[in-house]
């Protein structure tokens, strides 16, 4: 990608938005509409669709990101175990104190056992609960015997062919990531994908399995951990500090926790995603009801806006790009509520102590009191990996951030960062002083523009950032 052409200090979210594409945006224009809207992830939800219909859309994206001229993330979202029920005909009725069996791929009208898309045998016990249709219905394990699961139903309600299941207390072992999310992985590698997002995930070890897989097939891409099981929560500061990324998933989340204690969830997670200066996404269900209609509710705004206010680096549209009638108009509306959340009011984070003494840290620091101090127009910081910028971005100021690397991979990764613009350009050795030079050239920033400036002596090497400036522009 060449320079981005619109970068501007005018009026921006820092705040970004990661958007699914589905059949409502399965075409190059919708795909335009959504980063011109304000789209700054595309999100492709391997739960769905083939790989012919990825590739095609990997294609749009890239070259809409091109026309626009603002980097974008792409994020493969693997399905992991996401459980559901199998085929059956009708609707099957169930009562409280009911015992029922579940059998994978079983014919339900021939053996009474109820179909599941997955083994669920040789993962649960006795004891532990099921949750099935997206916990509409609860049931508890009695006996698992010959590949049959034979649980007690803890509720009336009813059960649909292919609904999620979800095992809020079932240890997967270390083994989440499917055959098929093996294929899907193999196949990331060969595309233009910037972030892998892992479903389900349980400890670190789910994501260190994933890096290595990645590592080996030689892909650059990231791993955002998706928080929506109970263990995930317990392990949450391991998680967070391990991943490159976090998902706070609340759809499953809220399934296989309580909901009442998602909010809280979600807040400590943002927290710790700014401790560590890891990117964090709020997802499912922001602006649910423009699926259907082409304006939120009022508590939908309240939502984006919340996660906005307590620091999250990024909010996500799931079935409103996807599956909605109203795509464009909701990433549309989420930028409004973003904009005037952050014109508004002042962030609501509650700073947690930052107990890293590295370099980075601390250049990042000195950065943000010098740029507060003078009242600097914007910082700028040569980075090759993304790492200076995260740690400028993860201290929430109130200065603009202008990330400039030569790689563009890192370009697109930093489009999901709080605050963070994206400008890239060749290796230059020439370093600060030509760098704000030509960002003038650009009309990024304007004459008399106080900036402070970041960079190395070796511009493009990973972590050699050890140079402060400030400059007026002339
Ligand atoms: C979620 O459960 O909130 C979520 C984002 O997962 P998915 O949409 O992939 O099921």
């Amino acid at each position: 990608m060449e320079a981005v052409s619109n970068l501007s200090l005018k009026s921006f979210k820092r705040t970004k938005i990661v958007a699914t594409i589905g059949p409502s945006t399965d075409s190059y224009e919708a795909i335009l509409g959504l980063i011109q809207a304000g789209a700054n992830g595309l999100r492709l939800n391997f739960s769905h669709g083939t790989h012919e219909e990825r590739t095609r859309q990997i294609g749009w994206i890239r070259h809409a990101s091109g026309v626009v001229g603002k980097p974008v993330a792409i994020i493969q979202d693997l399905q992991g175990p996401k459980i559901r029920l199998g085929d059956f005909e009708g609707v099957v009725n169930v009562r409280k104190g009911q015992a029922l069996s579940l059998k994978y791929q079983a014919d339900y009208a021939q053996t009474g056992h109820l179909p599941t898309q997955y083994d669920l045998s040789s993962k649960v016990k006795r004891g532990e609960r099921i949750y099935l249709y997206d916990g509409k219905v609860q049931a508890t394990v009695t006996t698992v015997r010959e590949g049959i699961v034979y649980v007690k139903i803890e509720n009336d309600g009813i059960l649909i062919k292919r609904k999620g299941i979800n095992l809020p207390d079932t240890d997967f072992g270390g083994d989440i990531i499917t055959k098929k999310d093996k294929a899907d992985i193999v196949y990331g590698s060969t595309q233009d994908i910037d972030y892998v997002s892992l479903s389900f995930i349980q400890t670190v070890d789910d994501i260190v399995k994933l890096r290595k897989m990645l590592t080996n097939l030689g892909s650059t891409a990231k791993v955002i951990a998706k928080i929506e099981t109970r263990a995930a929560v317990e392990n949450i500061d391991s998680i967070v500090r391990e991943g490159d990324a976090v998902m706070i998933a609340r759809g499953d989340l809220a399934v296989e926790t309580p909901p009442e204690s998602v909010p809280i969830v979600q807040r400590q997670i943002i927290a710790l995603g700014i401790r560590y200066a890891k990117p964090t996404i709020v997802a499912t269900q922001m602006l649910l009801s423009m699926t259907e209609l082409p304006e939120p509710t009022r508590a939908e705004v309240s939502d984006v806006a919340t996660a906005v206010l307590v620091g999250a680096d990024c909010v996500m549209l799931s079935d409103e790009t996807a599956n909605g009638k109203y795509p464009i108009e909701a990433v549309a509306m989420m930028k409004r509520v973003i904009c005037y959340t952050e014109d508004h009011a002042p962030l609501g984070v509650v700073f947690p102590e930052h107990t890293d003494h590295s370099r980075q840290t601390a250049i990042s620091k000195a950065i943000i009191s010098l740029a507060d101090t003078i009242q600097a127009r914007a910082i700028v910081a040569e980075t090759k990996s993304g790492a200076t910028a995260l740690q400028i971005a993860s201290q929430r100021s109130k200065i603009p951030l202008i990330a400039v690397t030569n790689d563009t991979r890192t370009a697109q990764q930093l489009a999901i960062v709080y605050d963070v613009k994206t400008y890239v350009r060749p290796i230059d050795l020439h370093a600060a002083s030509k760098l704000t030079d030509w960002l003038l050239k650009q009309h990024v920033l304007g004459k008399g523009d106080m900036v402070v400036t970041a960079s190395g002596q070796h511009p493009g090497v990973v972590g050699t950032t050890d140079t402060i400036k400030v400059r007026v522009l002339e």
